[in-house]
């Protein structure tokens, strides 16, 4: 069965993005559009990992990551960070959140790191 992938941005460039390269590499792909909504979305359909912005209306990245490992600290989390977050980084991965990638990315390096969390 294909993993799933909940791909969390407000951006709606970013969220197509990366639907269409995760769907490509097989995987069911979900979106959302806000923090509120990645909650919403884990809770109703759980998935594999999530791909979460950090700036974000209606909840900001951190925030909807700490509620999502309240509701189940296995599913992975990767924060999609801007330059110069590194405080608020630093914070999500001490609640828990796995890994973090800088914008903008290689959405090769993104892939990757993907596969790598999803085969630990
Ligand atoms: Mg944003």
């Amino acid at each position: 069965m294909a993993h799933r992938v909940l791909v969390v941005d407000d951006q709606k460039g970013v969220r197509r993005l990366l639907e269409e390269l995760f769907k490509k590499e097989g995987y069911e792909v979900n979106v959302a559009v806000d923090g509120k909504d990645s909650v919403e979305k884990v809770k109703a359909y759980p998935p594999d990992i999530v791909l979460m912005d950090m700036k974000m209306p209606n909840m900001n990245g951190l925030e909807a990551s700490q509620e999502i490992i309240k509701f189940d600290q296995t599913i992975p989390i990767i924060m999609m960070t801007a330059y110069g977050e590194m405080e608020v980084v630093q914070k999500a991965l001490e609640v828990g959140v796995k890994k973090y990638i800088t914008k903008p990315f290689d959405i090769i390096d993104l892939r990757n790191m993907v596969r790598e969390v999803l085969n630990s």
